[in-house]
C-alpha cells in the first residue's frame, strides 16, 4: 500500500510548515528563484541542438543521453521547491530559443509550462517525460498528492525504472529532432539502461539485507511513492501539507502512537523542506530522525560523477538501508556516474 494514513481513524494529519505560507500569499516561494539567464554561458553560433530541462534529475538523464551533442539547460535550481517553482519572466527568453523542452509533467510544472506555451519558438515543443512514461491508471494519490486535489504524486524518477522510460522518451525525441546523431543517443540509452540494471541489483541485494517488514518509510515530502511499489517498501505516511490548518496535538499524538505501534527505527527529513515538527515528532516517538533525503537536488557539483541522477539516487538508498538497519555493502559498491559528458547547465 502506498498512502496508509497516519492518524487517528485513518484521517490525514496535515501539518503545515511555514513554507507554505509563501504559496498561500502567492509568492515564489522559498527563495526559490531565477532560472538561469537566457544563453548564459552558451557558445555562440553552435549549431547544437538546444534543449531546456526543469528539475536537476531530468536535466542529468538527458544529459546522459544528450552527451556533448546537445545543449541542455536546466530551468529549476538545485535546493528549490520544485512543487512551487515559479519561473522568472527572464526564463522566457530560453524558452524562446529551445529546440524542446523536458518537463516531468504530472503537473509538477506548470508555471514553467505555461510560460513555455507562450515562448516556444516555431516547432518546438513541450515533452511531458513522466506522463509519457506511466498510464493515469497508475498514478499515485497519497498524502501530500490527495485525489482530490487533482495532482498525482509527480515523483516518477526516484524509481530506476520510470527514469530508464524518461530515457527511452528523451532518446526517442532527440533522435527524432536530430536523425544524424540517432546511433549516438541510441548508444548512450543502452548504457544508461545497463547502468540501470547494475544499479537495480545493487539495490535489490541491500534492500534484501532489511526484514520485509522492517521497510517502512515515514517522510515528510512523500517522493518514494512508485520506488515503494517496485521495490516492497511500505510509505507508512508522509507529512507533508496540502492545507493550512495546524495540526491539532491530538493529531500529533497519534501519529507518535503510530511511529511507535509501527516499530519503525528512523523517520526521514528532506533536506530541501527542514522539519521541526517531524523531528519533534521523532524525538517523542524515540526513534531516529535522519534529515537528509533529496528528490530533486543533485549530490556534490556539477562535474562531479555523484552530481547526476544515478548519484542521487545512490545516496538516497543508502541512507534508507542504513537507517533501517540494513547493510548497504552491495549498493557502495556500486559507482555511481554518467554514460556520457553532462555538458549541462544546472542554475544554482
Ligand atoms: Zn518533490
Amino acid at each position: 500500500m502506498v498512502s496508509t494514513r497516519l492518524g487517528q481513524n485513518g484521517a490525514c494529519v496535515q501539518i503545515p510548515a511555514m513554507f507554505l505560507v509563501a504559496i498561500a500569499l502567492g509568492s515564489t516561494g522559498c527563495g526559490a528563484d531565477d532560472g538561469p539567464a537566457a544563453g548564459s554561458g552558451s557558445e555562440s553560433g553552435s549549431s547544437k541542438l538546444e534543449v531546456g530541462t526543469t528539475v536537476a534529475p531530468i536535466t542529468s538523464i538527458a544529459a546522459n543521453i544528450g552527451g556533448d551533442r546537445v545543449r541542455i539547460t536546466g530551468i529549476v535550481p538545485e535546493g528549490t521547491n520544485s512543487h512551487t517553482f515559479e519561473p522568472k519572466p527572464s526564463v522566457a527568453e530560453l524558452l524562446s530559443t529551445v529546440d524542446a523542452l523536458y518537463v516531468n509533467g504530472l503537473q509538477l510544472e506548470e508555471p514553467t509550462k505555461a510560460l513555455a506555451e507562450e515562448n516556444l519558438k516555431e516547432g518546438s515543443e513541450i515533452v511531458e517525460l513522466g506522463t509519457q512514461s506511466i498510464p493515469e491508471s497508475e498514478y499515485a494519490y497519497d498524502f501530500s498528492f490527495p485525489k482530490e486535489d487533482g495532482k498525482p504524486n509527480p515523483h516518477l524518477w526516484t524509481d530506476p525504472r520510470y527514469a530508464r522510460e524518461y530515457a527511452e522518451v528523451i532518446r526517442d525525441d532527440l533522435s527524432e529532432l536530430d536523425p544524424d546523431n540517432a546511433g549516438y543517443y541510441a548508444g548512450n540509452f543502452d548504457k544508461f539502461s545497463a547502468l540501470i540494471d547494475e544499479f537495480d541489483e545493487a539495490m535489490r541485494a541491500s534492500f534484501d539485507t532489511i526484514p520485509r517488514e522492517k521497510r517502512k518509510l515515514l517522510t515528510y515530502h512523500d517522493a518514494y511513492a512508485y520506488f515503494a511499489r517496485d521495490y516492497g517498501w511500505d510509505v507508512v505516511g508522509a507529512i507533508q501539507v496540502s492545507d493550512f490548518e495546524d495540526p491539532t496535538p491530538k493529531e500529533v499524538a497519534g501519529l507518535i502512537d503510530q511511529i511507535k505501534a509501527e516499530q519503525v527505527p528512523a523517520v526521514f527529513g528532506s533536506e530541501v523542506f527542514p522539519s521541526p515538527v517531524l523531528e519533534q515528532i521523532g524525538k517523542e516517538a524515540g526513534v531516529r530522525y535522519v534529515d537528509v533525503l533529496r528528490d530533486d537536488d543533485l549530490p556534490e557539483e556539477p562535474g562531479d560523477p555523484q552530481h547526476s541522477w544515478v548519484g542521487l539516487m545512490h545516496f538516497d538508498f543508502v541512507t534508507m538501508t542504513e537507517a533501517m538497519g540494513g547493510d548497504a555493502s552491495a549498493l557502495k559498491a556500486f559507482e555511481p556516474r554518467d554514460v556520457a559528458p553532462d555538458q549541462a547547465e544546472y542554475p544554482r
